[in-house]
């Protein structure tokens, strides 16, 4: 799959599958060096309002408000929303509560000038406000740009909102350059989890017969290949580095638009990312960024595939397995200590199609038996942990779980209870059907 500009407008690439559900994504990709000049054309092309509300953070303003403040001032009429916070800036009721009390009643659209964080906020107040809005990327750091929900924190608690995509979006390299280098690990990090989350999708379909689609399994194998031939460049975020690692970050949430869902781009690595992150901010420490647990989670997953494939299953007695099944109490009560009793219960109550019946436990196991050579020949494109792990080192990226300030008893936490972060099948969920979970972790976290 090759990726097609028109003086650099990416043209988005068109489905070649025979699924009838996905939709077309209405969205200006523009990227390029020097190009952020361009922003009042871009934006003329879709929008004919002149008054706009342009949402950053502190720190970027000092780097680029003096740059992107005369471009657009001499032809819209801006407002400035910068959400007041004392340290890392969060997407939380605070930050939002800013954001709209900048907001005027006769604003036409609003400009996200930032990464994560501050997409995320302004696609969450375009979407409640109705109002369209244009994304100005800052960092290749995550491959959330074009994403329709919005990851929220509601008393520590991650949830997604609803929410919409820019209805234009300009990525000038030459700023996406300057990110730190973390940020540009995170965003490699956050597609190399691209692997679990394929293989738990392939998995998905061939258990529970879970729809699939071959294109945008396609794209995601371009995302992580794109990552993975230019390792060099984008550790010298060289313009080819960081242009092909922003495609591939793309790429990702195109996938996503097209699916309609997150599946093709987020399994238990983004859960383990996801509960890593609330626990850290109930113990009101801080926590590493999307991208870096992710990339870091993609490595213990990457191992539990691999000790779930090493594992004997000949001798195995599915009855036994059913009988031995923590109820449902059981199984409520350790979601709520691994939690805590803030989130914990939403948890519960989002999930309305867990626990499985004793019968769905016994026909997914018969399936996964039924299956199983087929299985690990369509997932044998998994590579290793040390694989990986020497492309994170040529990133400077943490290669495990104490590098990001992970302890074992956090990352036992989360390989043994992501899983229930939300009902998506994945590997994990497999093998806590088949009762060996906790024996695969304690063997993973032996040497922790
Ligand atoms: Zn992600
Ligand atoms: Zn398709």
């Amino acid at each position: 799959m090759k990726l097609y500009y028109d003086n650099n407008k990416l043209k988005i690439p068109k489905p070649t599958c025979s699924c009838t559900h996905h939709q077309v994504i209405n969205s200006d990709i523009y990227i390029g060096s020097d190009i952020l000049k361009n922003l009042p054309l871009y934006i003329s092309k879709k929008i004919s309002g002149k008054k706009c509300l342009l949402v950053t953070d502190n720190n970027l303003f000092t780097l680029y408000g003096n740059q992107i403040l005369p471009i657009l001032t001499k032809d819209y009429d801006v407002k400035l929303a910068i959400p007041s916070v004392e340290g890392h800036l969060q997407p939380n009721q605070y930050a939002l509560g800013d954001i709209m009390m900048a907001l005027d009643d006769d604003c036409d659209f609003l400009i996200a000038f930032g990464s994560g964080t501050i997409n995320d906020l302004t696609r969450y107040v375009a979407f409640n406000c109705n109002l369209p809005f244009i994304s100005v990327g800052t960092a290749p750091s995550m491959d959330g740009y074009l994403s329709v929900v919005a990851p929220m924190l509601s008393d520590d608690l991650k949830i997604n909102k609803p929410a919409k995509y820019p209805i234009v979006c300009v990525f000038d390299i030459d700023i996406m350059r300057k990110a730190p280098d973390d940020m540009i690990f995170a965003g490699f990090g956050d597609v190399i989890g691209k692997y679990i989350a394929k293989a738990d999708w392939i998995l998905g379909n061939i258990i529970n017969n879970e729809r699939i689609c071959p294109f945008c399994l396609d794209i995601i194998d371009e995302a992580i290949s794109l990552c993975e031939t230019n390792i060099l460049e984008i550790k010298n975020k060289t313009e080819k580095g960081i242009k092909a690692l922003l495609e591939a970050l793309l790429l990702t949430g195109l996938a996503m638009l097209l699916n309609g869902d997150s599946r093709p781009a987020a399994s238990n690595e983004h859960n383990m990312g996801h509960f890593i992150e609330m626990k850290k901010l109930t113990a009101k420490q801080p926590h590493p960024s999307h991208g870096e647990a992710v990339g870091v989670a993609t490595l213990y997953c990457l191992d539990l595939y691999q000790l779930f494939f090493n594992y004997d299953f000949t001798s195995i007695s599915v009855s036994k397995i059913v009988l031995n099944q923590p109820s449902p109490l059981h199984r409520e009560q350790a979601i709520l200590k691994a939690y805590g009793q803030t989130i914990g219960p939403s948890i519960i109550k989002n999930n309305v199609d867990e626990p499985i019946t004793k019968d769905e436990q016994e026909r997914r196991i018969s399936v996964f038996l039924k299956q199983y050579d087929t299985i690990k020949e369509n997932l044998s494109f998994l590579p290793t942990r040390s694989k990986m792990t020497k492309f994170y080192k040529e990133l400077n990226g943490a290669i495990n779980a104490k590098e990001l300030a992970i302890d074992k008893s956090l990352l036992t936490g989360a390989l043994l209870y992501a899983k229930d972060y939300r009902s998506r099948y994945t590997i994990f969920k497999l093998a806590d059907e088949l009762g060996i979970l906790h024996k695969l972790v304690n063997h993973m976290v032996q040497y922790e």
